[in-house]
């Protein structure tokens, strides 16, 4: 029998960021993985993390590699993505300050939200969607989203901000469970990509 849980390969692109954590984060649960450096990576794969990072440097090294158009095609086609902080911002369809971003989930989010006070943090707070037992999130520089609007719908919120929507095959967090032992988000991710998987 498959080890590979649901089946699916998930892709991490891995110009810049926290791929290493996601890689280990997935493996951890039995999924298959791949690194996106070259629009040929983007065959054959069930979803995509966008880690965290840069998301200025991200997304010009994007247009950079030539995979920003084939990637923006893929995700309105279907393809589910995961965006985690830098990922969450290139994904959004606003942008506080102009920047190469793929904009296409129907969110505004504010960059380097929580200020220098709180520039990195960590907590506990129970996110239904992904756990009935507390999750803790550990946020750096973090972005929050300040509004969802069209088909976006708010998964978790923190003091009054929301750090967590989805949209279809869209998956966002201002956080970073690739930090975490826990495996709850990931989990929920492979299986957004294993339905859509069956799917097709
Ligand atoms: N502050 C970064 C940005 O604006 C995001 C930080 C992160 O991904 N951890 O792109």
């Amino acid at each position: 029998m498959s080890k590979n849980k649901n089946n699916v390969t998930i892709g991490i692109l891995a110009l810049q960021g926290s791929v290493t954590e996601h890689e280990r984060a997935l493996e951890n649960i039995g999924v298959k993985t791949v690194r996106v450096l070259k629009p040929e990576h983007l065959e054959g794969i069930n979803g995509i993390i966008l880690p965290g990072g840069e998301s200025t440097t991200l997304g010009k090294l994007l247009k950079l590699f030539g995979i920003f158009e084939p990637l923006r095609e893929k995700i309105q086609n279907g393809l589910a993505v995961f965006g985690t902080c830098a990922g969450l911002i290139l994904l959004a369809k606003e942008i506080e300050g102009e920047q190469p971003h793929l904009g296409v989930m129907d969110i505004r989010v504010r960059r380097n939200a929580y200020g220098r006070q709180l520039d990195s943090f960590e907590c506990e707070s129970v996110i239904t969607e992904f756990s009935a037992d507390p999750l803790e999130l550990v946020f750096i520089r973090a972005p929050w989203i300040e509004k969802t609007f069209g088909n976006a719908r708010v998964v978790a919120e923190l003091d009054g901000h929301v750090i967590a929507a989805r949209q279809n095959n869209m998956l966002v967090t201002s956080f970073h469970p690739e930090l975490t032992e826990q495996s709850a988000v990931h989990e929920y991710f492979a299986k957004m990509c294993g339905e859509r998987a069956s799917r097709a």
